[in-house]
């Protein structure tokens, strides 16, 4: 009786894989033979959580919903450089969620305050 793995490309889904040798550490590396796949080499076990695919993509996502840094790296189980580093790359692409109101930022406001309630209201409390 054989037994096999499947080993499966981690962007495409696709299954024709190539061994590529080993990695530094000893774990075997794979390569996807798909023309039109961006992955080029993968690994089926990281040595380092930050590597495995999906966790940047974790990490952009904590961040947009207000997650901090450490937060976000106690969370991910990655360090908090990693999660800063990686912010730091995708910061060019990010839209800021409205920059109307950034724009003027440092400009005096007018700020009027309005009862909640009416005054009968307030007569009870
Ligand atoms: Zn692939």
């Amino acid at each position: 009786m054989t037994c096999y793995h499947e080993i499966i490309c981690p962007k495409c889904g696709g299954n024709n894989i190539a061994k590529l040798g080993l990695s530094a550490h000893g774990a075997q590396c794979y390569c996807c033979r798909h023309p039109d796949c961006p992955t080029q080499t993968f690994m089926r076990n990281y040595r380092y959580r930050a590597y495995e695919p999906g966790i940047k993509a974790q990490v952009v996502e904590m961040a947009i919903n207000s997650s901090g840094t450490r937060d976000t790296a106690r969370v991910l189980k990655i360090n908090k450089n990693t999660v800063i580093s990686t912010l730091k790359k995708i910061a060019s692409t990010l839209v800021q969620v409205n920059p109307l109101y950034l724009k003027d930022a440092g400009k005096p406001r007018e700020v009027r305050l309005e009862p909640a309630c009416q005054k009968a209201e307030l007569n009870e409390q």
